[in-house]
């Protein structure tokens, strides 16, 4: 995701925070500063709410970093690295490196993040208990064991990707054999949350609040969103496992030599309409040349300037083998907004992989079917 910056490093694991939490942090430490706590508990001083606010807005930050790093934790111990955890707008994201091969894996990562969440409910409960009633710190304790509570509940939903869901995911997994459809009907079953939690905010809107009705809305839209999300990226992946890059990559690809003038390389351009060729000599890949190079020279130099001189060197540039897997170098592509990649065997120029080819793979698919 775009937009954060490392905040620490725990087992491990480097802690990103995205952009959008500073706002929901300046959001959360106003509302309760200025109306949640002054609402339930009065006579104490405006400094005094503001120290509430902010410390509880930061134990709210803690809270859902644990929940995150218990996922990332059991993640670790069942083989699955993990990358980074980011925290963003409605709580974090722990970043597998892959998926879970078994649905009791996936089980075990789904249900540890809600159960610390209980867990630390239960903690803050019992916490709360020691503290009388009538202190600023005990107002703190108490909605943050009632955060947590919630934030557990909410994440037990079985719609996925909502923890809830891979935990249905997982046992629906086990039972039918298929992740592919256990998958399906956990998403469908998700979207029926989605448009209850959709339909109590057209409810709230009218009748509670505007404000958390229009929040019910959204948090509904989002949960759809991700779920329909979730399954086309699954089948994707399912379609295009196994295929690799020389399967679908352009071969016999038209190479410029690197000695050729400016003025001779223009007439490439017109004669094949690419946007860019690979520079070789005799098959060995030297860089790579674009139109937007040449053109950036001044057509009096052209006679003068060797495509080596303008190319972008070899190092620079995208390269694959061909028996790599196709879809990881789609992802990666589509990650890092790459327009196209090289593909190199023992040194040689053996092909190119360009977002065309990729499109018509993706377009030839939906046209025969990609349903397994
Ligand atoms: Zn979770």
């Amino acid at each position: 995701m775009g937009g954060s910056f490392r905040l620490t490093r725990l087992f491990g694991i480097d802690v990103e925070i995205n952009i959008s939490w500073l706002l929901v942090f300046a959001l959360f430490s106003f509302t309760l500063a200025r109306e949640y706590f002054p609402a339930i508990i009065t006579g104490f001083t405006a400094a005094t709410y503001w120290s509430m606010g902010i410390i509880t807005t930061i134990l709210i930050f803690v809270s859902v970093l644990l929940h995150e790093l218990a996922h990332s934790l059991m993640a670790i111990r069942e083989g699955i690295p993990i990358k980074k955890i980011t925290l963003f707008i409605f709580g974090g994201v722990a970043q597998m490196e892959k998926e879970p091969h078994l649905p009791a894996v996936e089980f075990k990562i789904a249900l540890v993040g809600p159960a610390t969440s209980l867990v630390l409910a239960l903690l803050f409960f019992l916490l709360f208990r020691l503290f009388p009633p009538g202190l600023a710190i005990s107002q703190v304790i108490f909605f943050l064991a009632r955060l947590n509570l919630i934030m557990g509940l909410i994440n037990l939903i079985p719609a996925f990707p909502l923890d809830g869901g891979r935990v249905l995911r997982a046992g629906l997994w086990h039972y039918f054999k298929s992740m592919l459809r256990a998958t399906r009907i956990a998403v469908r079953i998700g979207s029926i949350f989605a448009f209850l939690i959709i339909g109590l905010g057209f409810l709230y809107l009218f009748q509670v609040s505007l404000i958390w009705g229009l929040w019910y809305i959204f948090l509904g839209w989002l949960l759809y969103q991700s779920g329909q999300a979730s399954y086309a990226q699954l089948v994707f992946h399912q379609t295009f496992k196994g295929i690799a890059v020389r399967q679908i990559m352009s071969g016999n690809v038209q190479s410029v030599p690197p000695h050729l003038t400016l003025d001779q390389l223009v007439e490439y351009f017109y004669r094949y309409k690419y946007g860019a060729f690979p520079v070789a000599d005799n098959h060995r890949l030297l860089g790579m040349i674009t139109f937007n190079q040449l053109r950036d020279v001044e057509t009096g130099r052209w006679p003068h300037t060797t495509a080596e001189e303008i190319m972008t060197g070899k190092a620079e540039l995208v390269i694959v083998s061909p028996d790599r897997e196709a879809v990881e170098i789609m992802m990666r592509m589509a990650a890092g907004n790459i327009g196209r990649v090289l593909v190199v065997e023992n040194e040689r120029l053996v092909g190119i992989l360009s977002r065309t080819d990729i499109m018509k793979l993706i377009s030839m698919h939906m046209l025969l079917g990609t349903e397994k």
